[in-house]
């Protein structure tokens, strides 16, 4: 899952980059609106963290932004402690959740998992499919009930096409979902990846399909009950 991070302080932000990265998302930071609407405009997201007060403008900018381009990704905005007025024009706009800072790292965390969650469709932490049980907060899989040995990366390519099970998904939007700006991953990687996956999950039910010219597609076993 791939975050963007926009703010401008910068002890905070590479805390929470770092913080994220850690917990295996693909983070990216950036302390400006101008940047944050070029990158949401060439790059995919999953979730976006917003503070308000930014060196070119209000956050809110941002939001209004999404929202009149009907996109749909979820916001969590960082607000300073009880600006209520902030919190509602926030949720007013559309934004989706906010933390009050000073940001725990736990909590940051916790409440985009949820928002993630929400945004993909999926009301539980768990993910059922087929033979397969998907732990979303402790990024684990099970097989039949035991826990497969997965890679970080592994995780990723497995939660975001079990996240988008039944739809196509390029190489270039799971590329995009598991890997920050500053790595590098190949489409040759990603296809190693996939096949390890693959292999990984096998006697699951679940099928990753190959779509030629496409990309990919998870599919849940058809009697699945
Ligand atoms: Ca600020």
């Amino acid at each position: 899952m791939r975050i963007l991070i926009v703010e401008d302080d910068e002890t905070l932000g590479s805390a929470m980059t770092q913080s994220l990265a850690h917990a295996g998302y693909a983070a990216d930071l950036t302390a400006k609106i101008a940047d944050a609407l070029h990158l949401l405009s060439v790059e995919n997201f999953d979730a976006l963290v917003l503070d308000l007060g930014l060196p070119d403008g209000d956050g809110y900018d941002v939001v209004r932004y999404l929202r009149k381009q009907g996109k749909a990704l979820p916001v969590l905005i960082l607000t300073a402690r009880d600006a209520v007025e902030d919190r509602v024009q926030g949720l007013d706009l559309g934004a989706d959740d906010y933390v009050v800072k000073p940001v725990a790292m736990a909590e940051l965390q916790a409440r985009l998992r949820a928002l993630i969650r929400r945004s993909s469709g999926a009301s539980s932490p768990r993910v059922d499919l087929g033979r397969l049980a998907l732990d979303m907060p402790g990024k684990r899989a099970y097989l039949a009930g035991l826990a497969l040995d997965l890679s970080a990366r592994e995780w990723s390519v497995l939660e975001y096409l079990a996240t988008h099970s039944r739809r196509i998904v390029s190489k270039e939007q799971l590329i995009q979902a598991i890997t920050a700006m500053d790595q590098e991953l190949s489409e040759n990687a990603i296809e190693a990846y996939v096949h390890r996956v693959r292999s990984k999950i096998e006697g699951s039910g679940v099928v990753i399909r190959t779509i030629r010219g496409l990309g990919y597609m998870l599919e849940e076993p058809e009697n699945a009950h």
